[in-house]
């Protein structure tokens, strides 16, 4: 077969970024805006590199509606050290050992609560792992404990493919921090219902090395004692988050998807859009018993979209056939199995009507 004339990458992560950025990135490789010097070798405390991080700030402020009261943070370590960073920085607002809530639906989740546990106690207030992750359980049947130093959700679980259709509200005490990575920037969100929000760049917003944290400024109080100085939100805020080197490529190439977004529209665009990408796709998926998503309809997640074929002996000849026609990185998360496409912002809407079309072909339809 000859070599397919458009590519889709529909990578879980580090994951498909949008093509203008790219040649932008390209065409400005060598000489940043006559500065003679790539970004990559500029210093993070010059002019030139501290109005890309201006920009980039106040584009994701703009972006989310990010009230005055928080902090934006760009930072280092994925969202896995966030998952031991987090503790360390809100902890030490309770007597030790403090509690932590978590709701439990899935891989990222559950990475979490693992992690938590070296520093606090940790109550699963609901969990949908008897049902196989497939869905997020109702608040009315989340046991949270009454002086909890937080309560950790993951609104979109990317292994699981299983995304929160609500904001939960347990009242002002309780601050949430929510684990947006995979599809922070996809929808809209306020900002001001949650305490902590973080987000590693490699899904929807730019190369892997960035981790975002958006945090309220009186939440920056609670760390403790032993918290490492280069994970210290407030020490981190302080120094606009230059206490060390920041990742400064990561951050000028963030910084150019969120001119791209704010080009297209924002945040609503986008939403537009990915609900009718998710709606063409599952459409595809639910046709009939060929192939199967196994998360409640409520739940299923926008972004990420794992699937099965009914006769698994199928699979490599499924994923060939994909290759073949430029639609890239369908297999599935090996600790689930089958495929997983996932469609951030940067998937065009022809990405997933090609992708659809195969489906649809390969199941004879
Ligand atoms: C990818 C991902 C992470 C982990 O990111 P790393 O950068 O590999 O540490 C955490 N949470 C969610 C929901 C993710 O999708």
């Amino acid at each position: 077969m000859a070599q397919p004339t458009q590519i889709f990458n529909f990578s879980a992560g580090p994951a498909v970024l949008p093509r203008e950025v790219l040649q932008q990135a390209a065409a400005e490789m060598l000489d940043w805006h006559g500065s003679g010097m790539s970004v990559m070798e500029m210093s993070h405390r010059g002019p030139e590199f501290i109005s890309i991080y201006q920009q980039a700030e106040s584009d994701l402020r703009e972006l989310l509606a990010v009230p005055p009261n928080y902090r934006i943070l760009f930072m280092q370590g994925g969202g896995l050290a966030q998952n031991a960073i987090i503790p360390l920085n809100l902890v030490g607002c309770c007597p030790q050992p403090a509690t932590i809530d978590f709701i439990h639906t899935g891989s990222w989740s559950g990475k979490s609560i693992k992690e938590a546990k070296r520093y606090a106690n940790v109550n699963v207030a609901a969990s949908s792992e008897a049902n196989g992750f497939n869905g997020v359980p109702p608040q009315e049947s989340w046991r949270l404990t009454s002086h909890a130093a937080y309560l950790h959700i993951c609104t979109n679980e990317t292994i699981d493919g299983v995304e929160y259709d609500f904001v939960p509200d347990i009242g002002p005490r309780t601050p949430i921090v929510a684990d947006m990575s995979s599809h922070i920037l996809s929808r809209a969100i306020d900002v001001s219902k949650y305490g902590v929000i973080f987000a590693g760049a490699q899904k929807n917003i730019g190369p892997a090395g960035l981790t975002l944290v958006i945090v309220r400024e009186d939440l920056l109080e609670d760390a403790l004692p032993i918290c490492p100085s280069a994970f210290h939100w407030k020490t981190v805020a302080e120094h606009d988050s230059m206490f060390n080197t920041p990742p400064t490529y990561a951050i000028y190439i963030a910084g150019l998807v969120f001119a791209h977004l704010k080009k297209q529209g924002g945040v609503a665009a986008m939403e537009q859009r990915n609900i009718e990408k998710a709606r063409l796709l599952y459409e595809a998926l639910d046709a009939d018993d060929f192939y199967q998503n196994r998360v409640a309809p409520a739940y299923r997640s926008r972004m990420n979209v794992p699937f099965f074929l009914r006769d698994e002996s199928l699979n490599d000849k499924f994923l060939a056939g994909a290759k073949a026609r430029g639609l890239l990185q369908l297999k599935g998360h090996k600790s689930v199995g089958g495929m997983r496409a996932s469609i951030y912002n940067a998937m065009p809407l022809e990405g997933v009507q090609a992708l659809v079309d195969y489906l649809n072909e390969f199941a004879g339809r």
